[in-house]
Parts: C-alpha cells; sequence; structure tokens
C-alpha cells in the first residue's frame, strides 16, 4: 500500500521531467559568453540601481523608487504622479511590441538570453556547479546514497542558493522601501507586513524558480512560451539542425548541454529557448574534425529549405507589422511625454453656502483649489478669475508649494450684487506658475449670483 502511494507520488512529481533532472555539460563559445555579458549586465543594474542616490533641491533621495505611500515614481531627475499612468502604459506596450519582433525576427531570444528565469537559472546553476562539480560529478551525487558529504554539499549548495535568494528580494523591495532604511529595519525585526510579505513570498519565489523548478518554468509554466509561435513565420531565424549536411558524428554533446535537456536534431521543439548553446558546442566540434560550423545554428526555414532569403519588408509581413506599431508608439510616447502637465489643478466649490451677500452689496463664492506642482522644485503660483464684470479674488491670490507637493488653498471670489446678471454663470480660474509662464492652467467653474 505504501509502495504504490509512493510510486504515485514520484509519478507525479516526474510528470513534468519525465529523464529526471537535467545536468547540463558546460560549454564555451559566443553565444555562451553573450550570455553571461547579459547576465552581469541586468544584475549590476538590478542589484546596484536601488543603492544610487539623486540629489535634488538639496535632498538627497534614492534615484529610482516606486514610492507607493505618496503616489510616485523616482527615476533620477523624473518623478512620475499617477496622472502619468498613461505613459507608463505606452512604455508597457512599447516593451510588449519590442519583445514580439523580436520573437518575428529571432524566435525565442529573449527567453534563451533576458528572460529573468533563464538569467537566475543560469546564477543557481554556477553556484551548484561550483559546490557539487561538473555535470558528472552531480548525476554521481544524485545517484549516491545517502553520505556526510552528499549532505554537507547539498547543504552548502542549498545555503547559498537561500543567501541569494534573500539578497535579490532584499534588492526587489528596495526599490519600494528606501534600501538605507529598509536594511536596518531587517537587522532589527522591525519591517512592515507588506515588506515582510514580499521579501518572504520574492525569497521563496526566486528559490523554487531558479533552484528547483529551472526549465519546467519555461516549458509548463510560461505562458508566453504557448503563444510565441502565432509570431513565427518561415523567415523566422531559430537555432535549427541543418538536415542537409552529413557532418553529425552523433557525439551527443549538443544534447549534453542543452538546458532543457532536448535533441535539437530532432527539428524545432516548444521546450527549446533558442540559447544557442548546442551552436556554441557543435561549432567545437566541427572545428575538431575539421568541417565548416553551422551544422547547428540559427536558420530559418526558409533558409534550410535552400530558398532565397526574404528581400524587403513584403516578405517578412509580420516583421514590418511590429517595427511599424514600435515607431508609432515610440512617436506616441515622444509626444505624450512632451505634452506631460507640470501643474494640475482642482476647483471645488464650497458646498456648504452657495453665496454670501456682504454689507457693500456684493456677492462672494468659496471655493477651494487643489493645487499639485508636479516639479521637483518649488514654485509660486498665482490665481486669477475671469468671466464676470467687476469679478475678483478677495484677499491672498498668490500661493508657494513645495517641490513636487499638493496644497488646498482657500479663496473667496467676489462680485458686483447690482442685479444685472443672474443665477448660475460660468467663470474660470487661470493658475501661473510664477518661475515658469509657459506653466499656466485655466479651469472652469461657475460663480453663483442668486435670483
Ligand atoms: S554536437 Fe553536432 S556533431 Fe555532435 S551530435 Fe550534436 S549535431 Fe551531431
Ligand atoms: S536545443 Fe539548443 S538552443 Fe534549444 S534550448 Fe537546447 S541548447 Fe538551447
Amino acid at each position: 500500500m505504501n509502495q504504490s502511494v509512493s510510486k504515485v507520488r514520484a509519478a507525479k512529481l516526474e510528470l513534468y521531467r519525465k529523464k529526471g533532472k537535467i545536468h547540463a555539460k558546460a560549454t564555451s563559445g559566443r553565444f555562451n559568453t553573450l550570455r553571461w555579458v547579459i547576465v552581469w549586465l541586468t544584475q549590476i543594474i538590478f542589484y546596484g540601481g536601488c543603492w544610487l542616490s539623486w540629489e535634488s533641491n538639496g535632498l538627497t533621495r534614492q534615484a529610482v523608487l516606486f514610492d507607493i505611500a505618496h503616489e510616485k515614481f523616482y527615476l533620477f531627475g523624473l518623478v512620475l504622479w499617477p496622472q502619468d499612468a498613461l505613459l507608463l502604459a505606452i512604455v508597457l506596450i512599447l516593451a510588449a511590441t519590442g519583445l514580439f519582433l523580436v520573437t518575428a525576427m529571432a524566435g525565442r531570444l529573449f527567453c534563451g538570453f533576458a528572460c529573468p528565469q533563464t538569467v537566475y537559472t543560469m546564477i543557481f546553476s554556477w553556484i551548484e556547479a561550483k559546490v557539487e562539480g561538473d555535470h558528472l560529478a552531480r548525476l554521481k551525487l544524485d545517484q549516491s546514497p545517502l553520505s556526510g558529504r552528499k549532505i554537507l554539499l547539498r547543504s552548502i549548495k542549498h545555503g547559498l542558493w537561500l543567501v541569494l535568494a534573500a539578497w535579490t528580494a532584499i534588492s526587489f523591495v528596495g526599490y519600494f522601501t528606501p534600501i538605507r532604511q529598509l536594511l536596518p529595519s531587517i537587522l532589527n525585526w522591525d519591517v512592515g507586513p507588506w515588506e515582510g510579505f514580499w521579501l518572504i513570498f520574492y525569497a521563496a519565489f526566486t528559490y523554487v524558480q531558479a533552484g528547483l523548478a529551472r526549465e519546467a518554468v519555461c516549458q509548463h509554466m510560461c505562458p508566453y512560451s504557448r503563444f510565441q509561435g502565432v509570431m513565427f513565420d518561415d523567415t523566422t531565424a531559430s537555432v535549427s539542425y541543418d538536415q542537409q549536411r552529413s557532418d553529425c558524428i552523433d557525439c551527443g554533446i549538443c544534447v549534453q548541454v542543452c538546458p532543457t535537456g532536448i535533441d535539437i536534431r530532432d527539428g524545432l521543439q516548444y521546450q527549446c529557448i533558442n540559447c544557442g548553446l548546442c551552436v556554441d558546442a557543435c561549432d567545437e566540434v566541427m572545428l575538431k574534425i575539421g568541417s565548416p560550423t553551422g551544422l547547428i545554428r540559427f536558420a530559418s526555414e526558409r533558409e534550410l529549405a535552400g530558398r532565397p532569403k526574404a528581400q524587403g519588408w513584403r516578405e517578412r509581413p509580420r516583421v514590418a507589422v511590429y517595427a511599424g506599431l514600435l515607431v508609432i508608439f515610440a512617436g506616441f510616447l515622444a509626444l505624450t511625454a512632451t505634452k506631460r502637465p507640470l501643474l494640475l489643478v482642482d476647483v471645488l466649490r464650497d458646498r456648504g453656502a452657495l453665496l454670501r451677500e456682504t454689507a457693500e452689496g456684493r456677492i462672494e463664492n468659496a471655493y477651494t483649489l487643489k493645487l499639485m506642482n508636479l516639479v521637483e522644485a518649488p514654485r509660486d503660483f498665482t490665481v486669477e478669475v475671469n468671466g464676470l464684470p467687476g469679478l475678483e479674488i478677495v484677499g491672498e491670490r498668490e500661493f508657494a508649494l513645495e517641490p513636487g507637493s499638493i496644497r488646498a488653498v482657500s479663496l473667496t471670489v467676489s462680485a458686483p450684487g447690482d442685479g444685472t446678471l443672474g443665477g448660475i454663470q460660468p467663470i474660470s480660474f487661470r493658475i501661473a506658475a510664477r518661475q515658469d509662464a509657459a506653466a499656466s492652467v485655466v479651469e472652469k467653474s461657475s460663480f453663483a449670483l442668486g435670483r
């Protein structure tokens, strides 16, 4: 009974890994070098970006910070507000279109070189190889019975993975809570509930995805791997084995180096992440046996079939459409960024009292103006009111605002109560920054004259 239960469990666990754990052989070559260059670049940016500081108005703050509590996103000198959500949406659309364009041109290039799952799997695998040895040593260790050495090596490996996963989580949360505040609060066991949740979740997520699940994520969990086939056509270059040539010596090295454990000689497979490692490995073999390299290479179906290369965009309609969309979205982004308002105003009429008559026979209405200074510099605003003869602001009409701040000011507006006009009349407020004549806003409102 117990035996059958454990067999069922084992079968379930093996469902996504029919061949057992994959221990890929290390290889070298141009694609492997390029992958590591991308790992270094992306990780220097990720782990280092949260430590950069920026000075603004005599104050030093974190250069890149999603300040959710104050609804601001700092990106060096740029400060984005919730009102700038459109900009963010266009950036995301632009990134997605860029990804579609790359996929139409060169298949799963993003998956093999720049996807965070690939990047972290590479780092975790590198740690594993440093602790447990090369692919043969790791295979031997997997098959060996439990021993003191096995426990020690596994403990070191999982310990290092956990440290890296924890540091990754701290860096991630450090983009939302200033990292120089976050670190001491972690050391003092004094993190808030949200920070605590995200630290644990992101560390566990990194450890499981990059350490344990690895290629299974690309093959069974990633939705992108399922639908990117629709972006392919016969001109899409992806890692392929050239069936026309007869140079293969069946050494099997291309299979040994594959991080997803497939044999590219069986043709294009959804498990292939286009990492190019089998290209590197096979090129080395070809050089050794004195045959031309490129038995496995980035090639399109068209090229492999011996047909001439696609000429012009008419023969690559998908590439042309994605490139066109990319240009359109980039233009839209530039336009939206240049037209971005740096001053926002909300005018609210006082709901308590519609109007008030003064002893001098004038009529007064009260308003609240919510001024938003979206610039990271102090600015003074002057308010004018227009729309009715003799209309004027009673009292102060100049207001100072701190950098990137919101201030609600109360205003009383007065008009002659001579009975020439009555009812509700349209008026407008013009708010202008003294330091920048171009930064002005006109907001419509209404004035109640009674009768
Ligand atoms: S590495 Fe090249 S030669 Fe060796 S099995 Fe693969 S395709 Fe054949
Ligand atoms: S078949 Fe080649 S390109 Fe595809 S995942 Fe395996 S090693 Fe990478």
